[in-house]
């Protein structure tokens, strides 16, 4: 029998049944980028392309054993980080990641979905900061996200890299802010590790309220950098992953668009 030899990515995030967000869409991102995919749920949200209407974190027990048991057979070359949901959940992550010390941490920073719901509880996000955010290779926040992260209103692209530069001094490798919710037509992207501070101009693609986007591209990024490409380079392919997601979505459900 053959040995499957693909890079492998751990994504820890949250279960969603439409399949549009969360670990469904890192699994098909993960996959059409050519590396094998590994999960771990840490809650199962009921949404559909509508909604996120409840969201049920597990146990902390049934987080900790997802991921022990896949530490314990697979080599994971990049983990990926998605929707944590509350504070239990971010100490049990906080202590794998540790404990576990990767080579690659992407983490999307996810707090709210587009529709409102919250996804990472208001008195989680100190301790994300504390724990999650100085163990990341890249975080990669939205304009809402980057502002809740730094306590000001991101709306610029001045504000994005003043928050870039912020959220790097609380530990993070590489800090990319995204800009796909900058007024205009413009989206352009913020990256930031320390002695580099790079724009990624882009416009906006269409259609425009593609679910998951985020999810995408923090995969993406995840499956390149597993791959062995540089940070720089991983960036620039994971947004054309996502470029390319976002224009050939299709609707499957009545409401908003998803990849496929
Ligand atoms: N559900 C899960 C499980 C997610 O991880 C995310 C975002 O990361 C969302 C929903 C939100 O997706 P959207 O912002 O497209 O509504």
């Amino acid at each position: 029998m053959a040995t499957n030899t693909l890079p492998k990515v751990l994504s820890i995030g949250g279960f969603d049944p439409s399949g549009g967000a969360g670990l469904q869409i890192d699994i098909l991102t993960l996959l059409q980028i050519g590396v094998h995919p590994l999960t771990a749920v840490t809650a199962i949200t009921i949404q559909n392309s509508f909604t996120v209407k409840e969201v049920y974190p597990v146990s902390t027990q049934t987080l900790a054993e997802q991921l022990e048991i896949v530490i314990d057979d697979y080599q994971v070359e990049a983990v990926k980080i998605g929707m944590l949901a509350d504070r239990k959940i971010v100490e049990i992550v906080a202590g794998f990641l540790e404990k576990s010390k990767f080579k690659y941490v992407v983490v999307d920073p996810v707090i709210k979905a587009t529709s409102g719901t919250c996804l990472l509880r208001s008195d989680a996000l100190s301790l994300f900061k504390e724990r999650v955010v100085p163990l990341s290779t890249i975080l990669t926040p939205n304009l809402l996200e980057a502002s809740e992260l730094v306590g000001f209103s991101v709306k610029s692209i001045e504000d994005m890299e003043k928050a870039a530069q912020i959220i790097y001094r609380l530990g993070a490798a590489w800090v990319l802010v995204k800009g796909g919710h900058l007024s205009g037509c413009e989206c352009t992207d913020i990256l930031y590790g320390g002695n580099i501070l790079s724009r990624f101009p882009g416009s906006r693609a269409e259609p425009k309220d593609v679910r998951g986007t985020g999810c995408i591209l923090a995969s993406a990024l995840a499956g390149y950098l597993a791959q062995g490409k540089p940070v720089i380079e991983s960036v620039e392919l994971a947004r054309g992953f996502t470029l390319g997601k976002i224009k050939t979505a299709q609707k499957i459900g009545r409401g908003r668009p998803q990849a496929v």
